[in-house]
């Protein structure tokens, strides 16, 4: 048997869908990882499926909540708040520019917020937070955990699939100055206890 006999639905593509990995790599490292909207540090999905592998390669038992594909609240409650994309300033919808004058990055949920609303009803909806005025200011170095990725990605190699293939080549490729950030943020925000 080679062809699948059910055709799937169709389904709505995701806007994001069309744009290249290289282009999200660099808006994201544009914006310093953080959310256009809300501003809080987003992160790259996928290094949190390779996260969770790495913890059970070491022999860690039970589940963690750490990543699922579609970004679910019970299974990947970091994720379906702050998973990285790629949004429109004004939607493409509204007549907004499909080029990098108009894209941001976003948190998943300010993305699945704003939908296709303005800028501005958006933030009449959800206005943002004030700006950081702690001592030390926003972060300089957050990278998403993509540093991570890329470590757990190369040991993982033969099991990426297409797309993270791509993603890893993406983030080589437009790294500048990525190799002191590989010792950055490994675990520093698990401290345990996530488990059922
Ligand atoms: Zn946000």
């Amino acid at each position: 048997m080679s062809g699948g006999s059910q055709q799937p639905p169709p389904r709505p593509k995701p806007k994001r869908a069309a744009l290249s990995k290289k282009l999200q790599v660099r808006m994201f490292r544009r914006d310093g990882w953080l959310c256009r909207w809300c501003r809080r540090p987003v992160i790259f999905a996928p290094a949190m499926k390779y996260l969770a592998r790495f913890m059970q390669e070491q022999g860690h038992k039970g589940l963690l909540a750490y990543w699922s594909s579609a970004y679910r609240r019970d299974a990947s409650p970091l994720l379906d708040e702050l998973a990285a994309a790629v949004d429109h300033v004004t939607a493409f919808s509204a007549g907004g520019a499909h080029d990098e004058s108009n894209f941001v990055t976003a948190c998943y949920k300010c993305n699945t917020r704003k939908s296709a609303s303005s800028s501005d009803e958006f933030h009449k909806k959800y206005p943002p937070p004030p700006p950081v005025k702690g001592m030390y200011g926003e972060p300089k170095t957050w990278d998403g955990f993509s540093a991570l990725f890329i470590v757990l990605a190369r040991q993982n190699r033969s099991d990426l699939t297409r797309s993270e293939t791509e993603w890893l080549e993406a983030l080589e490729v437009s790294t500048v100055s990525d190799p002191q950030h590989l010792d950055a943020g490994l675990l520093s925000d698990n401290s345990g206890g996530e488990l059922p």
